[in-house]
Formats: C-alpha cells, structure tokens, sequence
C-alpha cells in the first residue's frame, strides 16, 4: 500500500508554495495556517506572511498587532498569537532557528503533535508521520478502525500503525501522501473509484467507507441576533479591543448587544439621545460554533465619552486595526457615510 500511495502523490500532487524548497519555518507557518482553513485560501496569506515576516526573528520582533492584522480573515486567531509567542520563544531559547527533535518542538506554543510530525517530516526529512483530521478520516478507513477517532488513544494507535508502514525511502513523501489522500479523495464523502489504494481499504472491502470515522456528535450550532453600533463622533469611532480570556481576544470591533439585552439604557450611557441616522443590511457572521447575524446602526454623538474599554479610533487609523471579519464587514458603511458628509 504506501508505495502505491507515494507513486499516486508523485504524480498528482498539487502545487502550493510552502511544498517548494520547504523549511522548518515555512512548514511551520504554513502548517498552522493549514489547520481549520482551505489550503486555496491558505496560499496568499502564506505569500503575503513570508514577505513580511521572512524569518522567525523578524516575526519575533513585529507587533502582535501586525501579526493578527495579516492574520485578518482566516479565523482561529489564537493560532496567529501562538505563531508570535512561538518565534520570541525560539529567538530566546535556540537564537531563532527551530529545533529538530521532537521534545523540544513540543515545549514550543501551539505546536502539537501534528504540526511537530509535519515539520519533523517535511522539513528536517525525518522519519515522522503527521496526523491531521484527513490522516485520520482516511487511516480510520483504510484499516476499519472502528473508535472514536477523537479520542487520544485511538489517534496514538493510527499514529502506530502509519510509523510501522513508513517506507525506508523518503518515508516524508508517505507522509504528505496520506494527508494529500485525506484532502483530496477520501473526504467526507469518499470517492473510492478514485482512490490509488481502493484495492487494500479495509473499509471498502467490508462495505463500512460511509460509517467510518466514528466521532463524538458535534456541539448543536447557536445563532445568535447581535445589534451592532456604529457610533461616531469628531473623535472618530467608538471600538473596543477584545480582551483575554474572551472569544475573538485581540481583535477589535463596534460595541453590540446581544438579544434580549436593554438598548436604551446603553445608548443613554453613550450620550445618545437621538434616533439612529440609518439602519443597514444585516451580515452573517460565522465563528467557532456560532452563526450570528449582525444588525448594524449608524449613530452621531458629541460626546467624546470612551466607556468601559471603549476607544475612539480616527477614521484613516481603522484599516490598521485587526478586526473580527463580521465586524470588518461594517467597516465601509462607517467610511462611506463620513465620505458623504465630507
Ligand atoms: Fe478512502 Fe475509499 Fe480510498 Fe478507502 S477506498 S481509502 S474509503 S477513498
């Protein structure tokens, strides 16, 4: 099986950046970047990433601020603040060059197993496999492992059986060649026919390639109705940078309140006695397990009162500023009504 799974990935592997000339920061970068995002959408952030912060001191020594402002837009922004702390801890403790063995990339923040099997694999060409939700998908099929593939003991029994079946020769190439295989023929809906491996799946041979992986039931989605304010002034626009311990930490956005929760006594604290000046179209705004529906108001105050974590940021300052993608969304409404009152 792993040859005619190296000699299938040899031929029809896709052409992204991060494959050409691959080093231990470029797998590591584009690895994180990898998780939870489409490699399509992953390819001109990883440009744009590269040619800003080219190597691990120079990201060492950039703001978080520009770090979660180029991160802007692929979610999960805990990983881009992980990526900052993981180069200032590289710079101080190895002079800003990643380690090569497996217990010291570890100790590095957000590096786990798999992107620690990715870089050992693909960047230092060691013997490693890198298990990811694909690696999983398509080895909990291809040897009918009936467990719950969310659960560390079965994701360490996948682990031991792609090690035991690594090819002496670039054992790396059957490595990305697994994830490839997961990414791009045994989906979620698996296309077998297509599959350079169909004639030793364990599950097709048993008929299982629909029930197989086994995974806990998701938490149910939880939508929600957010009132959005834009709220202006001669000082600018009122927004808050979300902190620690919160979803979205780091990132800015507009005050809102969720529903159920009293308007007029917030628009009261902001000084906000008249009606708003318009009303615009909702946006959908989906994160984590949330879908919420952002319903946005445009209001002018004289106050020049900031409450509560609030700040008034100058309009020309706003494109600077990294924020949630929902509420980058309301950006041009606040830009194109202080246009028309210019
Ligand atoms: Fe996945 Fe089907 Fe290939 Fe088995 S034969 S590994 S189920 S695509």
């Amino acid at each position: 099986m792993p040859m005619a799974l190296v000699n299938w990935f040899n031929r029809q592997k896709r052409d992204f950046p991060w494959r050409e000339d691959p080093t231990p920061y470029s797998v590591w970068i584009s690895e994180v970047m990898l998780q939870q995002t489409q490699a399509s959408v992953v390819v001109p952030y990883f440009l744009r990433w590269m040619e800003r912060f080219p190597t691990i001191q120079a990201l060492a020594e950039s703001p978080l601020e520009e770090v979660t402002k180029l991160w802007e837009g692929l979610g999960y922004y805990s990983r881009a603040r992980n990526l900052h702390a993981g180069a200032k801890y590289i710079v101080k403790e190895y002079g800003g060059i990643l380690p090569s063995d497996r217990d010291s990339l570890l100790k590095i923040k957000g590096l786990g197993p798999y992107t620690t099997g990715a870089i050992l694999a693909f960047a230092f060409k060691l013997p490693a496999v890198a298990v990811d939700g694909n690696v999983l998908r398509a080895a909990s099929r291809l040897f009918a492992i009936q467990e719950r593939v969310d659960l560390p003991k079965t994701q360490k029994e996948i682990e031991k059986i792609l090690l035991s079946i690594l090819p002496n020769e670039e054992p790396w190439v059957f490595t990305e060649a697994m994830i490839e295989l997961g990414a791009t023929v045994c989906k979620k809906i698996p296309d077998c026919d297509a599959c350079p491996v169909r004639s030793t799946c364990k599950a097709k041979e048993q008929g299982l390639e629909q029930n197989l992986p086994i995974k806990k039931t998701r938490p149910e989605t939880i939508y929600l109705t957010r009132r959005v304010f834009l709220i202006l002034s001669s000082n600018g626009v009122l927004v808050r940078e979300v902190p620690k311990g919160e979803v979205m930490a780091g990132l800015y956005e507009f005050p809102y309140l969720e529903e159920g929760e009293d308007e007029a006594e917030m628009l009261a604290s902001w000084g906000l006695k008249q009606p708003p000046l318009c009303r615009f179209p909702s946006v959908q705004h989906t994160f984590t397990r949330y879908k919420a529906k952002l319903e946005p108001k445009l209001y002018y105050t004289e106050s020049k009162r900031a409450l509560n974590g609030y700040q008034w940021v100058k309009l020309e300052e706003l494109n600077r500023l990294p924020f949630s993608s929902g509420h980058r969304r309301l950006l041009h409404h606040v830009k194109q009504w202080d246009a028309k009152k210019a």
